[in-house]
């Protein structure tokens, strides 16, 4: 049954506030699905089910789904839809709110979801601080969003670039137009699949970076040297050390920069508790 169908049925009229732009064309989960090559042994992590067109589709290839939706008016038709798939576990709660090391015994953990848009960075630092191990996670994202992720430097380059790359492979998979979903979002989507990467990870605690690039981005105009002034008197000397210049602002500063510096002054961010 079409989305729309499903939702006239059970008298269900979606909610902005609640990031509540489902998806009407079954093609595209079906391809999402496709391009995940979700495995037989697979436990998957969906982030906002919606009417379940994307749960379904993972359904149907996963050992497991374990999926969250915040909208308890959506209960009848999940409990419906999913009443003869013995792999769907739906928690209708704040994903936010949930404690994931609770899913630590499931094997081979994968993230695929089309989220809510208005959370996807407390969404992206929940499963980065508190999942257990993944092996990836294919996200759905506003196009504007997903270009700040992946930008290297300007205008869209950010702490969230910056984190982002530095822990994770970041591959484009596919662009979904507008016209996919109900209602018809004002902008496109691009979904991302970001592949946790370890060789930063035994050398840096992710929170603690994270907290640093948001101090060096602080005054997007000013430069670098200013925003970071606060932490170390010395900083001209760090930057000679690294051959940075001292007039570069944030937004032109290569990441391996940023992870050069972070390595000089993690003691005193340490000792400060910064
Ligand atoms: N997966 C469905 C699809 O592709 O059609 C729905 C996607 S829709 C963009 C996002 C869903 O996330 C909505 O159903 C919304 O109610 C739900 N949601 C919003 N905030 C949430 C939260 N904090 N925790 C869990 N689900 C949430």
């Amino acid at each position: 049954m079409k989305t729309s169908e499903l939702l006239n049925r059970y008298q269900i009229t979606l909610k902005k506030s609640l990031g509540q732009n489902f998806l009407s064309n079954p093609d595209i989960a079906f391809k999402i699905v496709e391009k995940s090559d979700v495995k037989k042994d697979d436990t998957v992590i969906e982030i906002g089910t919606g009417a379940g067109v994307l749960t379904e589709e993972i359904a149907k290839k996963a050992q497991k789904v374990i999926t969250f939706e915040i909208d308890l008016r959506l209960k009848p038709l999940l409990e419906e839809r999913f009443k003869n798939y013995e792999n769907v576990e739906i928690y209708f709660v704040d994903f936010l709110d949930f404690d994931l090391s609770k899913l630590i015994n499931y094997g081979n953990l994968k993230y695929i979801a089309n989220i809510p848009y208005y959370i996807s960075s407390p969404i992206l630092e929940k499963i980065f601080f508190e999942s257990p191990k993944f092996l990836y996670a294919i996200l759905m994202f506003q196009k504007e969003f997903a270009e700040r992720i992946m930008s290297k430097s300007g205008k869209n380059y950010s702490p969230l670039s910056i984190f982002v790359q530095t822990f994770c492979e970041v591959e484009k998979v596919l662009e979904v137009s507008k016209s996919n979903f109900i209602p018809s979002p004002k902008v496109d989507s691009v979904i991302l699949k970001l592949i946790p990467t370890e060789k930063y990870t035994k050398i840096m605690t992710p929170q603690k970076f994270m907290k640093f690039t948001h101090i060096c981005f602080s005054q997007r105009r000013k430069t670098l040297k200013n925003n970071l002034k606060g932490i170390n008197l010395k900083i001209e000397d760090l930057f000679d050390r690294i051959n940075l210049n001292h007039m570069i602002r944030p937004e032109e500063v290569p990441i391996e920069k940023y992870i050069q510096l972070y390595k000089m002054l993690e003691e005193k961010l340490v000792n400060d508790k910064i």
